[in-house]
């Protein structure tokens, strides 16, 4: 068998160690791989080299970390101990290597592939924008396992180490350089030749001694426990795990602390949490792959989608505004569409607020944001829709002027332009039901805020052909959106689980389940937020519509808390409309519980503990993915579990919903 990791030592004496899996896109880390790196090592321990560089032959990736399916599949904790002791030793071989050994780094260098690099002598990085460095261990639940929670400490002092552990993001090789995390930084095209000089350096001057780091201080480690505790509310084991480890070893030597690491690596790698996030990780994975195969026949011939150039979108409110600069931003031209001049500037405004804000937090450049912006023409008429390849409606939620709108479209637009919908709940054919050529639309669901939410719900009507649903599925990916397929079915997976779980949190608040109590349940079992505050953040007035919309389609199985309605006719709209306007207050940036809504009550009080309250609305939202999967809505669990997690922030670490149903036994494998 080829070995993954090849050698050889050229003119000058330096010997080159090349990571390059013959059989895979990326280099990853396995046990194999492993004793190919100690095989091409030992081989040129016994031949005269002066100094050894290690580089990659791809050309998108150092080494991308360790194999997580190899990982996953070690059966217990001793087992991914024994796995660390023994990558451990592979880099303990390059660290105490008789010569200089030099990490020459261009793409992903991530996890395990940053352990080599940091038991290397130097490290050169190319600043190509493919140059990834860092260990994101813990946002798989994991830690670092081959020397990182070590040799990172001993490099730049255990605060900034942990500060980076725990941010768990790749960095940049400029980053790189500025934390001390790289030694040089160059051209992607200089990389090898100065790879090489450094290591006819290190030759000729032996392998650098370098300053110790600052000393580890108890406070840095204090308050990175309450930082982990605050975000994660000690649910992920990983981040503390790290803390307690970098503290406890940081003053011992190597070879203790490596021992350590090993067994606390074992600990975080078979735990439940490290095992939901790895399944998440690869979901997301997954979505990259995902093709419309799984709904249409099989085409004769390979099909090609002719890709979007030029979308227009109608109704510059809140989403079609956010719509039309999500776009831009990534290339498109885009014609943004109101009923009145006013409308139509406030839509314009809200697009620049977002292309400003990207600039302040510096992801553009204010040249790219210039350009982007400059993309967005607008108009009140239909000026410049005759050419769209594309277009999607994100006017108001009704049927009846969905269909006008519909209907006037398609005798605007060209015959092959592809009409999308961004209805968070009706069912496309309905809206499409007087439009010539319904073969053309599709829904296109973003969610709210659209430069945050990653998801997008790409839906399917009966009459929806593949060549549309192909065009429109490249188009979201080439957003940079995660897309999730549906059928046409109201609600389809999100809003109709996420509002059947709202409507239920309602009914209990109706109850006399205190606001708090209800919120402060869900946060702790891993919500980002509670229900009756989402409510307050999503809008009473939309949720009462969608309540009205869930209603309605599903009149049997939907009944309707009245609360929402309530507070409606009380002029209570939520967070949007003011301080004192939804189940809390927010006057001065404080939240506090809001009594005008007590009244409101049905009941006046209700004991349901913690764990019976979240059981029973996990159970609703359980129910009602069952019924959406039995109905064909989407095609797996999986990619419902995937929907769920990107877009109502359902807990990553508790692996997805009906992952999680499977695990208490609500829900068969
Ligand atoms: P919005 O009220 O903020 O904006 C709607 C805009 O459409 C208004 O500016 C209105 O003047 C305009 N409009 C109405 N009829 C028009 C027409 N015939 N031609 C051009 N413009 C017209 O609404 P929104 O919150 O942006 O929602 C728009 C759509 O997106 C709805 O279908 C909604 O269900 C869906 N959606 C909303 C959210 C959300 O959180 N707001 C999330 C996902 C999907």
């Amino acid at each position: 068998m080829s070995s993954t990791v090849n050698h050889s030592v050229d003119a000058d004496g330096i010997g080159w160690i090349v990571f390059d899996d013959p059989a895979a896109r990326a280099n990853v880390f396995t046990a194999a791989v492993h004793a190919d790196l100690r095989a091409a090592l030992a081989a040129l321990a016994v031949q005269p080299v002066k100094a050894v560089v290690i580089i990659s032959a791809k050309e998108r990736i150092f080494i991308a970390g360790a194999d997580l399916k190899w990982l996953t599949r070690l059966p217990d904790a001793a087992a991914v101990t024994a796995a660390s002791r023994d990558g451990q030793s592979s880099f303990d071989a390059i660290a105490n290597f008789k010569a200089p050994v030099v990490a020459a780094i261009h793409g992903a260098c991530a996890g395990g592939g940053f352990e080599l690099a940091l038991a290397c002598h130097w490290r050169i990085a190319s600043d190509a924008k493919e140059t990834a460095i860092g260990l994101p261990e813990t946002s798989i639940g994991t830690i670092p396992g081959w020397g990182g929670t070590v040799r990172l400490p001993r490099l730049v002092g255990s605060k900034a180490a942990l500060e980076h552990i725990l941010k768990s993001a790749l960095v940049s090789a400029k980053e790189a350089k500025a934390a001390g995390l790289v030694d040089e930084v160059v051209g992607a095209g200089e990389l090898k030749a100065r790879a090489k000089t450094a290591a006819m350096r290190l030759a000729a001057e032996g392998k650098p001694a370098r300053a110790t780091p600052p000393a580890a201080d108890a406070a840095s480690f204090a308050a990175a426990r309450a930082g982990v505790m605050k975000k994660t509310r000690g649910h992920e084991p990983a981040p503390l795990l790290v803390i307690d480890l970098i503290e406890r070893t940081s003053a011992k030597s190597v070879e203790a602390a490596l021992a350590e690491e090993a067994v606390a690596f074992g600990e975080a790698t078979a735990s439940a949490v490290c095992r939901n996030l790895i399944h998440v990780f690869f979901l997301k994975d997954a979505v990259k792959k995902l093709t419309v195969d799984a709904w249409f026949p099989k085409p004769a011939a390979p099909t090609t989608a002719a890709p979007f150039r030029k979308v227009g979108v109608v109704g510059a409110g809140v989403m079609g505004s956010g719509i039309a600069q999500w776009c831009a931003a990534r290339g498109y031209e885009v014609v943004l569409r109101d009923v009145k001049p006013e409308f139509v500037e406030r839509g314009l405004a809200v697009v620049r607020g977002v292309f400003d804000e990207a600039v302040a937090r510096k992801k553009m450049t204010p040249e790219t944001a210039a350009t982007g912006l400059a993309r967005v023409k607008t108009t009140t008429a239909w000026d410049g829709f005759d050419d769209c390849d594309l277009v999607i409606e994100a006017i108001v939620e009704n049927v009846a002027a969905k269909q006008d709108l519909f209907a006037e479209l398609s005798r605007v637009v060209r015959p092959d332009c592809v009409l999308a919908s961004n209805t968070s709940a009706l069912p496309i054919e309905e809206l499409a039901a007087r439009v010539s050529g319904p073969g053309r639309t599709i829904g296109i669901h973003f969610f709210n805020p659209v430069s945050r939410m990653p998801l997008i719900e790409m839906v399917l009507s009966p009459h929806t052909t593949r060549e549309t649903a192909e065009r429109t599925l490249a188009f979201t990916k080439a957003l940079g959106k995660s897309p999730a397929i549906c059928r046409s079915s109201p609600g389809f997976l999100v809003t109709r689980v996420l509002f059947f779980y709202l409507n239920e949190a309602c009914a209990l608040w109706e109850q006399g389940v205190a606001t708090d109590e209800v919120d402060r349940a869900l946060r702790d079992w891993g919500w980002p937020m509670g229900p009756m505050r989402l409510i307050d953040e999503v809008g009473v007035d939309v949720t009462d519509f969608i309540f009205g919309e869930m209603a309605h389609y599903f009149p049997t199985r939907f009944k309707s808390s009245t609360v929402c309605r309530k507070m409606l006719d009380a002029g209570l709209k939520g967070r949007k409309n003011g301080a004192g306007s939804g189940f809390y207050t927010y006057a001065d940036g404080k939240e506090a519980l809001n009594p005008a809504v007590e009244s409101f009550r049905l009941a006046k009080s209700s004991a349901i503990d913690a764990p019976a309250l979240t059981d029973r609305l996990n159970r609703v939202m359980i129910d009602e993915t069952k019924r959406v999967l039995d109905e064909g809505v989407l095609k797996s669990a999986d990619e419902a579990d995937f929907a769920l997690l990107m877009g109502t922030g359902f807990p990553a670490f508790r692996g997805g919903l009906m992952r999680y149903a499977r695990s208490i036994g609500a829900a068969s494998s």
